[in-house]
């Protein structure tokens, strides 16, 4: 393990004078699907070009940029970044801009330890994946698993589970584990009925939806077309639409303005081979996502361009796979749940890029993209595994005055070991060496 670390700290302190050929391989690595990029993004001796669609050069980073952009992408706030974008396009920075740059941001991952806890002065942003908490709502966001009695082989009654209880369930835990370790934490959604706007779905579609369109309309973000399909669509329609979109962009900036070392995504897989989920399955495996593995129109937009240079640039991706490494590994020994091989389940063939971690793929997925932080974004198991879908739904452990499935505090177990491990081996040995 020792000489992994060692490996891990060259690697990071030598991102000040990489060639252009260690970006292109990083590129190879973790962000070109299939090769969707190849007419896209150039690399040169001196320089990376990203073309748009009309071949012309839209952006250009030159090699002695590289340290002084890095630090900026993943500093700043995204609205600055796009401003500075926009006005830099192909241009070389003077010295001077650089150094201007370089005054203006803070220190990244500067923290400052108030008492002896391990991680005090440590932020850890925490997202419970969905939000569906009844029937209903959980039936909107087609995060529901019910199994009807007659497929079930015990006399119990039929079961049913909702992935936005369990995700709740299993940060609460984590969260508290965290803090009592000294960490600062952040919860994207604070009750188990609550999206990321801090009200239920329901209360949304009330009491904000038709304010949300009417502001977006007069903003002319939305066609009047799109206006008016989504001021008639059915809650489902509303939510494949719209909604998905825009709360998971909610969480996205809630998780960056609390600027945190580190985010957690927190996620209960289906076998894929099980649809439509109507009965239990004996396949059962664990998967983390990090980002990477952009397709050829996931560019078009600066936004996007903005957070696939802060993947390429800084060294998030390379952190996330390292705490994403972690996490699969407390998943097998743990919980007993083996990693996912790629023939396991269809997307990770077509939207993912493998990693040499066993279980940890790069996936373009919003908040793996948006979230601007190391992350893991892991889905410990099928739920819908026949052992694993009865331990779920028992509520026969007690946590802290709540009864609470013993199986969810085991998976948040194994997330809290992965972190207290990413910080111990990787995150405080590489701060001090740059501190030094
Ligand atoms: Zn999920």
């Amino acid at each position: 393990m020792r000489s992994a670390i060692l490996l891990f700290l060259l690697l990071t302190l030598n991102v000040s004078s990489q060639e252009i050929a260690y970006y292109k391989q990083k590129f190879d690595k973790y962000l070109n699907l299939h090769h969707q990029l190849d007419s896209i993004v150039f690399f040169y001796q001196d320089k990376i070009v990203i073309k748009n669609n009309n071949k012309q050069e839209e952006l250009t980073i030159y090699k002695d940029e590289i340290p002084t952009i890095s630090k900026f992408l993943e500093s700043e706030k995204l609205e600055v970044i796009e401003k500075f974008f926009l006005e830099k396009k192909n241009r070389q920075l003077t010295k001077r801009e650089k150094d201007s740059i370089l005054i203006s941001i803070d220190e990244v991952y500067s923290f400052n330890k108030k008492n002896h806890l391990p991680l005090s002065g440590i932020r850890i942003a925490i997202d419970p994946g969905h939000f569906g908490y009844n029937y209903s709502t959980a039936k909107v966001e087609q995060r529901l698993l019910y199994f009807p009695n007659t497929h079930l082989n015990s006399k119990n009654d039929s079961a049913i589970l909702y992935e936005g209880q369990l995700t709740y369930l299993t940060s609460k835990v984590l969260a508290n584990k965290l803090e009592e370790q000294g960490a600062e934490i952040l919860l994207t959604r604070n009750d188990v009925r609550h999206t990321a706007f801090g009200i239920s779905f329901e209360e949304w579609m009330a009491k904000r939806k038709q304010k949300v369109l009417d502001s977006l309309f007069n903003k002319k973000e939305l066609s009047y077309d799109k206006y008016v399909k989504l001021k008639k669509a059915s809650p489902q329609q509303f939510f494949n639409l719209f909604f998905r979109e825009y709360e998971l962009l909610q969480r996205s900036k809630i998780i960056n303005n609390f600027n945190p070392h580190l985010t957690i995504i927190i996620h209960y897989n289906v076998d894929e081979k099980n649809s439509p989920w109507k009965k239990p399955t004996t396949n059962n495996y664990s998967m983390c996502f990090i980002g990477g593995a952009f397709e050829n129109n996931d560019l078009d937009k600066l936004v996007n361009k903005i957070h696939f240079l802060r993947l390429l640039l800084t060294q998030q991706i390379e952190n996330s796979e390292k705490i994403s490494s972690f996490t699969i590994q407390n998943f097998e020994n743990q919980l007993s749940v083996n990693a996912a091989k790629t023939k396991d389940a269809k997307y990770l063939q077509t939207v993912c890029v493998p990693t040499n971690n066993e279980g940890v793929y790069c996936r373009n997925l919003l908040l793996t993209r948006h979230v601007i932080s190391p992350l893991v974004y892991g889905e410990s198991m099928c739920q819908d595994n026949i052992l694993e879908y009865q331990k779920l739904t028992q509520y026969d452990y007690s946590y802290k005055n709540f009864k609470i499935p013993k199986r969810v505090y085991e998976v948040a177990d194994a997330y809290f070991k992965s972190t207290m491990q990413y910080f111990n081996e990787i995150f405080f040995p590489n701060f001090t060496s740059q501190k030094k």
